[in-house]
């Protein structure tokens, strides 16, 4: 059995910003249904994380964690949920404040968690033999485990969920706070920078990333933000992994956030349609078609191509939801757009987890004309509530989204290739013709009421890359003689 520490920077039903939490909320729970290994996760201790929480945390020890010339304290601290161990690094510094990124120092505060993530090893109770660190704020994770060595055969992985964001600091940064020679200062360095992602890349025996389309997607320029060269280094020890979702936890049937709870019934679906009609302040009608986004604004979401068409497509007889928050350029946006048709378009610019589920339950369509996309969860969600995606085809929406085919009747969303605002306006127009279309559209629910994307499969890819470690020890160790093998 091989015991894992996951390490992220969120995690469901604490704390949340985005895809990330729901995947670290998750994927453990699922691993640990298997006995094959077992996984305990790590994360800060956000003030952010609600009270109820909080209280239930036990106090395991209190730490000296190094930074540069200083020592910071760092507390902590344990939870067990779902059959999941927690444990919560504490330091009123760097996270007793409000929300969890976007300050000024960000890099310098996951320099410390992940520094502490290894000074935390000893006081456990815990062996891993895998540290699995997630996403940059957890890259130096990995490099502080090759070059410190804290535990005898530790062995790392480092999951890209999104390479965009890469932790980037000034150099000097490792001076101040690393506590290394220089000559591990190329292994972090980049461009001149210093670059957790870079460095979580470089040092993990074990990269994979979120999705088999992806994995190749970054190898190349248009996608790799700057470091495909260094993952076509590595190309041989990384792999896509698709994401799964927690189909217990989002299941229409058993939410308690919406109205009507259903199975495939849309009957009640247009009850759910109706009800967030009322709330969005839209005409209430259960025959009209629903459009809904829900999403974090930024450019990687498509936005400029949904910026192009959406007057045009407004044309039409349907009605667009919107939940998300993010850059001012998108949200001035939309919230003008909706000005300009109160009657078909409405707007929340706003974080808002319940409603997000009932916008899922209530619509007819799920629009994602993501840029680029790791893997996306949302067309996932979108599924399993039986809302038809619409999606470029990059990424994991490649890889989990196949375009309807009236011939064949394949398919379950609609799909287009190119990063052109033309090209969606057509995907949306062709979603509406087979949404009118009785035969076409019974069909194209049949597919997506048997698209399912559990964690269970992705879970076994996991435990198999933790188990290839294994087997490199028992060789390395010369427990199996290599010779006799051939005999066994
Ligand atoms: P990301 O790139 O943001 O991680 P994902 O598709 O992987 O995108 O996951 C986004 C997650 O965040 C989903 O669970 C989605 O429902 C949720 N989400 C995004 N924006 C909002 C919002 N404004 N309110 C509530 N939930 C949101």
């Amino acid at each position: 059995m091989t015991n894992v520490l996951f390490t992220a920077s969120e995690c469901t039903p604490f704390i949340k910003t985005g895809g990330l939490a729901d995947v670290i909320g998750s994927l453990p729970q699922s691993i640990n249904k298997t006995t094959n290994s077992h996984v305990k996760v790590m994360l800060p201790l956000y003030d952010e994380i609600p009270d109820h929480w909080q209280t239930r945390m036990e106090l395991v020890a209190t730490i000296n964690v190094p930074v540069g010339w200083r020592n910071q304290e760092a507390s902590i601290f344990t939870l067990e949920h779902n059959g999941v161990d927690y444990f919560f690094i504490s330091n009123d510094y760097y996270f007793t404040r409000k929300g969890v990124y976007g300050y000024y120092d960000d890099g310098e505060r996951f320099v410390f968690f992940s520094r502490a993530v290894i000074e935390a090893l000893p006081y456990l109770n815990f062996t891993p033999d895998v540290i699995h660190a997630h996403d940059w704020q957890t890259g130096l994770v990995c490099a502080f485990a090759k070059i410190l060595q804290p535990l005898e055969n530790l062995k790392t992985v480092f999951t890209i969920h999104n390479i965009r964001y890469q932790g980037v600091m000034p150099h000097t940064m490792f001076g101040e706070m690393f506590n290394l020679s220089m000559d591990h200062f190329g292994g972090m360095e980049w461009n001149g920078m210093l670059n957790c992602m870079k460095s979580g890349i470089f040092h993990a025996d074990k990269v994979t990333t979120v999705s088999p389309s992806y994995a190749e997607e970054i190898k190349d320029p248009y996608y790799g933000e700057g470091l495909h060269s260094l993952l076509q280094e590595r190309s041989e020890d990384l792999t896509g992994i698709i994401n799964g979702i927690d189909t217990n936890d989002y299941h229409p049937l058993k939410d308690p956030y919406i109205v009507s709870n259903y199975r495939h019934s849309r009957g009640k679906k247009k009850e759910n349609k109706e009800y967030l009609q009322e709330v969005f302040g839209l005409p209430v009608d259960g025959e009209k078609p629903l459009y809904v986004i829900i999403s974090r604004l930024v450019e990687q979401k498509g936005f400029h191509l949904v910026q192009h068409i959406l007057d045009e497509f407004l044309q039409e007889d349907v009605q667009v939801a919107v939940l998300g928050t993010g850059e001012g350029e998108f949200e001035g946006f939309f919230y003008h757009a909706q000005e300009r048709h109160p009657e078909r378009l409405a707007v929340r610019l706003t974080f808002d987890e319940k409603l997000a589920r009932q916008m899922y339950a209530a619509a007819d369509f799920f629009i994602m004309p993501s840029q680029f996309e790791p893997c996306g969860l949302t067309q996932l969600i979108a599924l399993q509530y039986k809302a038809v995606p619409i999606v470029r085809e990059t990424g994991g929406l490649k890889d989990t989204v196949q375009s309807f085919n009236e011939i064949t009747g394949e398919g379950n969303g609609f799909s287009f290739t190119n990063y052109n605002a033309h090209e969606l306006l057509e995907a949306l127009k062709y979603s509406l013709s087979v949404y009118h279309n009785p035969i076409q559209w019974i069909q194209l629910l049949k597919n997506v009421n048997k698209s399912q994307f559990s964690w269970k499969e992705s879970a076994t890819q996991y435990i198999h890359l933790y188990a290839e470690f294994e087997t490199a020890n028992i060789y390395s160790q010369g427990v199996i003689d290599v010779a006799t093998l051939d005999n066994r």
